[in-house]
């Protein structure tokens, strides 16, 4: 009896030393146990950081609604309400940016909150967020060229609006002059590539660390794309060329950017076909991009 005694004392000793250790990485940023800690992305139901608070740390696609949504968790104003829709404030205590977005999937207009910022949300997004970013979700702009270049453009982009201007679902259509070269928005793996003289011209996919897959399409043929399936791409790095056979059919060149979350291949649809696919309105993060190219 007594060995047995001692030979559970030990067990339990050995669990939970356990449990310590697995413990230790998560204990000072615990999430969702309404205490705002280091490492965490704190969501605020009142503005000036008052009121009831859920601490988180990753991204979310989509706070939620209704039962299993995200909801405020310590004592205050707005206990138990989700705070889709419902967050005045926030405090980033990450070490990095976090954005939060007006639409689901990191889409729409949205406010960038810097590393320690201790701040009310910004009007595009306050009582209006639905998603967020931890991290560096800004984009490259996707071409090597000026704003006057593409201002100078007709048709043209419509580089001055946060709406999305695509003629048809949520993407970019950016007009350029044949030779611009086409570079990755994001860190990440390409997908695929696949060139093609002819219809939509090469497309290349990348995919970034946040879930989002960016569809390339209306590249030249010749020279055709210089990346490889499965390598890894850095902002700003080549991808292709604007040429030739990089226009849709009856139109000037152009690039042709659009993306969804969550998913490792472009869905094949085009025109209205695409309606319905959860293609993301990024133009909001595609005009701030635009805005950090050379004048002229
Ligand atoms: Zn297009």
């Amino acid at each position: 009896m007594i060995i047995k005694r001692m030979a559970a004392g030990v067990l339990a000793t050995i669990g939970l030393a356990a449990a310590l250790v697995a413990a230790a990485p998560s204990a000072t940023a615990a999430a969702k146990n309404g205490v705002c800690e280091s490492n965490e992305f704190c969501l605020y139901y009142n503005s000036g950081n008052a009121g009831s608070l859920v601490d988180l740390v990753n991204s979310q696609r989509d706070y939620g609604t209704g039962a299993g949504c995200i909801e405020f968790v310590s004592t205050g104003s707005g206990k138990g309400q989700c705070v889709k829709n419902n967050t005045a404030s926030v405090w980033n205590r990450t070490g990095g940016p976090v954005f939060v977005f007006y639409n689901t999937d990191f889409g729409g207009v949205y406010d960038k909150i810097p590393a320690g910022a201790k701040v009310d949300l910004n009007a595009n997004v306050k009582n209006d967020n639905a998603s967020q970013i931890v991290g560096d979700a800004e984009l490259r702009f996707p071409l090597n060229v000026t704003q006057a270049h593409v201002k100078n453009q007709s048709p043209k982009w419509c580089w001055d609006s946060k709406v999305n201007c695509h003629h048809d679902y949520n993407a970019a259509d950016i007009f350029v002059a044949t030779g611009s070269a086409v570079v990755s928005p994001v860190n990440g793996t390409v997908k695929s590539v696949n060139v093609r003289s002819s219809g939509v011209g090469s497309t290349v996919t990348v995919k970034d660390s946040f879930g989002r897959l960016w569809y390339f399409a209306h590249m030249h043929h010749n020279p055709a794309p210089v990346v490889t399936t499965g390598q890894s791409v850095t902002k700003g790095q080549r991808i292709g060329t604007i040429g030739t056979s990089a226009h849709a059919v009856g139109t000037d060149p152009h690039l042709h950017l659009d993306m969804r979350v969550g998913v490792d291949s472009r869905v094949s649809c085009s025109g209205s076909g695409c309606a319905g696919y959860g293609f993301v309105n990024n133009q909001p993060l595609l005009r701030t991009a635009f805005l950090d190219r050379p004048a002229s």
